[in-house]
């Protein structure tokens, strides 16, 4: 037997691949699984975005990229910010990489010391505790629940700051809960951020088109209170239907960028080439395909809020953006169906698995039990159907 290292046995397993894993399982043995675990766009990428891709492999992009990632790319990464953002972040400011979730692994690992604290607003997606373990940081969780529209309120920032915080990481639109904070609510905790000039807000928006609120996105980044001292993350995972490709990027005060090249470089190097021109094209083609992906995920988000009120026992706050719904579920708790007692949103979890071959995320694995999490992100026969099995499984 080899011994596997603390650090490793200290990390929890992510729980969104590994409910999506034993949906495929159950797949795999004739079970007629509806796996709404995992969050992904079910769209294929658009087609002009493949091309770019072919034509990639054609043009023999097969060496290997810079590790920050091509120049091109990041030129079009600095023109979307500026677009679409209002930012102004040059080349060098961007570091590409294998997906969001490798950038922002790199920015926690490149400013983050032991001991250091990260305030991270709860529920919170799953990597974002895991990385700061990994940095050995200290996890300052502060919990919104649905009764705040899961969002946190300024005093509620204030009062997690200690000489201690390196950082807050925030993510809007969210995962898991689909809340999007508005300009004036992020402006109140940029206020209290202002007293704090030490403070690196992270701010993950790799949702920000998938944004039902019909006003402008307004990025972490274009308060010129922070200014020096925000590190955007984003990729082309979900805008563009690009999930298997694996490019995301942090766009981050230069010093940020070159530690976060440093450390890419010493263990993935430069992102996928071919997936890299991809991404270019998606930032520099046609954007229609976003709007036309959204108003579908906005159709389907309507659909199952309608259809997740009617459970008995879900109580279910309206997303605004993403494509996950987070009822609480806390009414169901303690009651048995089927022979089985349903103690923990994680026995909820199971039991609409293997109950109703539907699969859902544990609220527990976004610090929030409770709760389970829906991801809508699939057709709306679906949707229709996951609804109907899981009340009749919980009548
Ligand atoms: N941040 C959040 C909030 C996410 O939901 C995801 C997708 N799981 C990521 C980052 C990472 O996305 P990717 O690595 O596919 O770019
Ligand atoms: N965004 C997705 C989710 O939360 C992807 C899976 C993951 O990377 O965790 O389900």
């Amino acid at each position: 037997m080899q011994s596997i290292s603390q650090r490793v046995q200290n990390l929890a397993q992510s729980q969104t691949l590994a409910m999506s894993q034993k949906s495929n399982e159950l797949k795999a043995q004739g079970i007629d699984v509806i796996n709404l675990s995992v969050g992904e766009p079910d769209f294929p990428t658009p087609a002009h975005i493949k091309a770019a891709a072919e034509k990639a492999i054609e043009d023999n992009f097969s060496f290997y990229s810079p590790v920050p990632g091509y120049m091109s790319l990041r030129k079009a990464i600095a023109a979307k910010l500026t677009r679409e953002n209002g930012l102004s972040f040059a080349p060098e400011q961007i570091v590409v990489g294998n997906g969001a979730k490798q950038a922002l692994c790199n920015v926690i690992l490149a400013t983050v010391n032991p001991g250091d604290e990260v305030i991270i607003p709860t529920p919170a997606w799953v990597s974002y505790v895991e990385m700061v373990k990994l940095a050995e940081g200290k996890n300052v969780l502060v919990p919104a629940g649905i009764e705040q529209d899961f969002k946190i309120t300024a005093a509620q920032l204030k009062e997690a700051i200690t000489p201690r915080t390196r950082a807050l990481l925030l993510c809007s639109p969210s995962n898991p809960t689909g809340s999007v904070y508005t300009k004036a609510e992020l402006q109140s905790l940029v206020d209290v951020l202002a007293q704090y000039p030490d403070i690196l807000v992270i701010a993950d928006e790799i949702y920000e088109h998938i944004n039902y609120t019909g006003g402008e996105f307004t990025s972490m980044a274009s308060f010129p209170e922070l200014e020096g001292r925000v590190v955007v993350i984003n990729g082309v995972s979900k805008a563009y239907a690009m999930t298997g490709w694996r490019i995301g990027y942090c766009a981050a005060p230069v010093e940020i960028a070159k530690a976060v090249t440093k450390l890419q470089g010493q263990y993935t190097s430069g992102a996928s080439s071919i997936a890299q021109k991809a991404a270019e094209a998606a930032y520099d083609g046609p954007q229609e395909c976003v709007e036309e992906m959204r108003k579908a995920f906005m159709r389907r988000r309507d659909l199952v809020v309608r259809l997740a009120r009617e459970i008995p026992g879900f109580k279910v706050a309206e997303p605004k953006g993403a494509f996950y719904l987070f009822p609480e579920v806390s009414g169901l708790l303690g009651k048995t169906f089927r022979g089985r007692t349903i103690n923990t949103s994680g026995d909820l979890a199971m039991y609409l698995l293997e109950e109703a071959h539907v699969a859902t995320v544990d609220g527990a694995a976004f610090c929030a039990p409770g709760y389970i999490r829906f991801s809508y992100a699939t057709s709306d026969e679906n949707l229709v159907e996951a609804m109907r099995r899981i009340r009749e499984a919980l009548s």
